[in-house]
């Protein structure tokens, strides 16, 4: 074999493993890329699809930052996606943007119903990563439509600090796909968050109902016994609801009923569970806790209830209510084995402070230590 062959022949191979190598490499970010749409589409719940897109995803793909916009058409999703969960919602705060239709109408009109890449991507969505740091080292970018049934619900933004990883020259089936999927993955986890809240709520107050706080004071009681916390529960019960009714009508007894839900939910803590307990009575149950703090959250719920005037047919009405308040302190030597009966106690004593207040002659806190 002369020089010129045996050089020919060497340069050949070497293209060969580089393309050979190219092609394993591909293969393994299309191994890696599937693995993650199967994820993102058997998401169930916000929080999983959060942690997939907002931790997993710049982790998985090397990316600086992504960034996840939704479109709020039903004035839900603030409440879907961020729940009641304070550490939730500051762990992403700045990489979840949830934009109201109609408030930020001038950004949601800015999104492009197709998919861009390129630097100029950073200059043209500037605020969808104006609160994120480190800004300086982000090189390019991919903005992804979030589009469903022809609408568009949002759009995904991919930073990377690589100059060369988004081009607007690059192809974009890969990311179409993963558009697609993400656009599928939040629309099927907002509807399977809204079946479960409609079915742990109550259909008149819209309060949670008594399912949703027989499933979470399980938790806290486990919680509770586990973390040694006190944890405290109140019966809240409307005076002489029954005089509403038979003098104004069952309509209006709803009317108010529904009022003093909202005051309910106004005056707690969002860590606390409030729930419609049955009839015109209420649950409250507060984790962390103790008597004297339960005492001063209902002694102003008491007093909330008791200002508010519901006018009808010319006439001014008022209700009061009653409150027995009970807490439990699992320093006392509770074992965790005893979940089941220490709600129990829990509860009757709080029902029991209730009955008393009721006997004491209503509008009035009544407290009784487990
Ligand atoms: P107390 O101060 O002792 O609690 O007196 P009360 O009249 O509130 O108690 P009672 O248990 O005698 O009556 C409760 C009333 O609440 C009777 C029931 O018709 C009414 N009620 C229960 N659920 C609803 C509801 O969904 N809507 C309306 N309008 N009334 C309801
Ligand atoms: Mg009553
Ligand atoms: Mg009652």
């Amino acid at each position: 074999m002369n020089d010129v062959t045996y050089n020919e022949n060497r340069l050949l191979r070497r293209q060969l493993r580089a393309l050979l190598n190219q092609a394993r490499t591909n293969e393994r970010k299309q191994e890696l890329f599937d693995q993650f749409g199967i994820e993102i589409i058997c998401a169930t719940t916000p929080n999983q699809l959060k942690d997939l897109l907002l931790y997993q995803m710049p982790a998985r793909f090397q990316l600086q930052e992504v960034v996840v916009c939704l479109i709020d058409y039903e004035h839900d999703m603030e409440h879907l996606f961020n729940g009641q969960s304070v550490e939730s919602n500051s762990q992403y705060q700045h990489n979840l943007l949830i934009l109201d239709a109609q408030k930020h109408q001038h950004q949601v009109e800015s999104l492009k119903p197709f998919t861009q890449l390129g630097s100029q991507v950073l200059d043209e969505y500037e605020w969808m990563f104006e609160s994120l740091n480190d800004k300086q080292v982000f090189k390019s970018a991919a903005l992804l439509p979030l589009v469903r049934s022809d609408k568009l619900i949002g759009a995904l933004l991919l930073i990377s600090g690589d100059s060369n990883r988004y081009q607007s020259s690059h192809a974009t089936t890969f990311l179409q796909k993963l558009s697609a999927m993400t656009a599928v993955a939040v629309e099927n986890c907002l509807n399977q968050q809204r079946i479960k809240e409609i079915s742990y709520q109550d259909a008149l107050t819209k309060a949670y109902n008594r399912r949703y706080f027989d499933l979470r004071i399980q938790d806290e009681i486990e919680r509770s016994l586990r973390q040694g916390e006190v944890l405290s529960c109140m019966f809240v019960d409307i005076d002489l609801f029954k005089q509403v009714n038979d003098n104004y009508g069952h309509h209006i007894g709803d009317i108010v009923l529904s009022k003093v839900a909202s005051i309910i939910k106004e005056q707690v803590r969002a860590c606390d569970i409030a729930a419609r307990y049955g009839g015109e009575e209420f649950v409250v149950a507060l984790p962390s806790t103790n008597i004297e703090l339960a005492a001063e959250i209902a002694e102003r719920l008491r007093s909330a209830v008791s200002r508010e005037v519901y006018s009808f047919y010319d006439k001014n009405l008022q209700v009061t209510i009653s409150l027995g308040v009970a807490s439990l302190n699992p320093g006392m030597g509770i074992s965790d084995e005893d979940a089941e009966s220490v709600l129990r106690a829990l509860l009757e004593k709080a029902d029991r402070a209730l009955y008393r207040a009721k006997e004491n002659g209503r509008n009035q806190v009544v407290l009784e230590a487990v």
